[in-house]
C-alpha cells in the first residue's frame, strides 16, 4: 500500500476518444503550459480552485487527491470492457509528466493488471521523468504545436526545444501518434506544419492526428473569472481541414482529423 497521492480533476469512463476501444480517462491537473486556445482550464493549475457552472451558477471544486489504488480501483471496474473493446485506461490532464513519481506507479499498477495504457502529454517536461515513464505506455499522444523556438515560448510559455527533444526520445522505444492542434493564428503558418512534418518524418512516423480549433471551453474561462483570449478566432471551415488534409497526405502521411 503507497499513500501517495495524484491531483486529478476528472475521471471520465466509457470514452470512445482518447485511444483504442472503450477507455476511462484519468485527467491530471496541472500543466506547466499556457495555451491560450486550451480547452480545460481548470486543468491548468496545480492546485484545487473552484469554477462556477454557467449553467445553474453552482461552485464546483476542482481536483481531488486520489491514491493510486484509488485509481486502480476505479479502472477495474470496467475491465470487461477494456478486454472486450481493446480498450484500457489514458491519462491525460492537465500535464502527465508534472506528476511524474505519481504516474510512474500509477503506470507500473495497470501493467500489473494487464490494463492497455495510454497518455496523452504536450511534451513539456522532464525528459528523466519520461524515460522513466516510457516502458509502461502502451501508445503515447504527443502534442506539437508551435515549431519557433522563441514564439513557442511567447505563446504557450515553454520551449519548443524540451517538446522535441522528448518526442524524439518517445519515438525510439514508443508507439507515438503525434497531435496537432490546428489553431488559426497560432499553429496553422504552412512553415510551422512543414516543420512538424519533417520532425515526424525524421523519427519514422507515417500518422498523425489533427485537431481543429474549437471552443468548448470558453465558458469554463468564465466560470473561473479568466478572460478566453480567442473569443474572435474562428473555427476552421470543413473546406479548410480538407485542404490541409491533402496537404499532409500528399506528403505522404495518413493523417486523421480529430483524432
Ligand atoms: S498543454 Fe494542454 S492542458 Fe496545458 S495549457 Fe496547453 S492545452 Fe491546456
Amino acid at each position: 500500500m503507497n499513500n501517495r497521492k495524484g491531483l486529478i480533476f476528472n475521471i471520465q469512463r466509457y470514452s470512445l476518444n482518447d485511444g483504442e476501444g472503450i477507455r476511462t480517462i484519468v485527467f491530471f491537473k496541472g500543466c506547466p503550459l499556457r495555451c491560450p486556445w486550451c480547452s480545460n482550464p481548470e486543468s491548468q493549475s496545480f492546485e484545487t480552485e473552484y469554477m462556477k457552472s454557467n449553467v445553474n451558477g453552482n461552485i464546483k471544486t476542482i481536483g481531488k487527491w486520489y491514491t493510486v489504488d484509488e485509481i486502480i480501483k476505479e479502472a477495474l471496474k470496467d475491465e470487461v470492457f477494456f478486454n472486450t473493446s481493446g480498450g484500457g485506461v489514458t491519462l491525460s490532464g492537465g500535464e502527465v509528466l508534472a506528476q511524474g513519481e505519481f504516474i510512474e506507479e500509477l503506470l507500473k499498477e495497470l501493467k500489473e493488471n494487464d490494463i492497455n495504457t495510454a497518455i496523452e502529454t504536450c511534451g513539456y517536461g522532464n525528459i528523466n521523468v519520461l524515460k522513466k515513464i516510457l516502458p509502461y505506455v502502451d501508445t503515447v499522444f504527443f502534442d506539437l504545436k508551435i515549431t519557433d523556438n522563441q514564439k513557442s515560448k511567447e505563446i504557450i510559455k515553454g520551449d519548443f526545444d524540451t517538446i522535441k527533444k522528448n518526442f524524439i526520445e518517445s519515438t525510439k522505444s514508443n508507439r507515438v501518434i503525434p497531435r496537432v492542434p490546428y489553431i488559426p493564428g497560432y499553429t496553422d503558418d504552412i512553415e510551422n506544419i512543414d516543420e512538424i512534418l519533417n520532425i515526424v518524418k525524421k523519427c519514422n512516423l507515417k500518422e498523425i492526428h489533427v485537431l481543429p480549433y474549437h471552443n468548448y471551453g470558453m465558458s469554463k474561462y468564465e466560470g473561473l473569472g479568466r478572460e478566453y483570449e480567442l473569443k474572435n478566432t474562428e473555427i476552421p471551415k470543413k473546406e479548410t481541414m480538407e485542404k490541409i488534409k491533402k496537404y499532409i497526405e500528399n506528403k505522404g502521411f495518413k493523417i486523421i482529423i480529430g483524432g
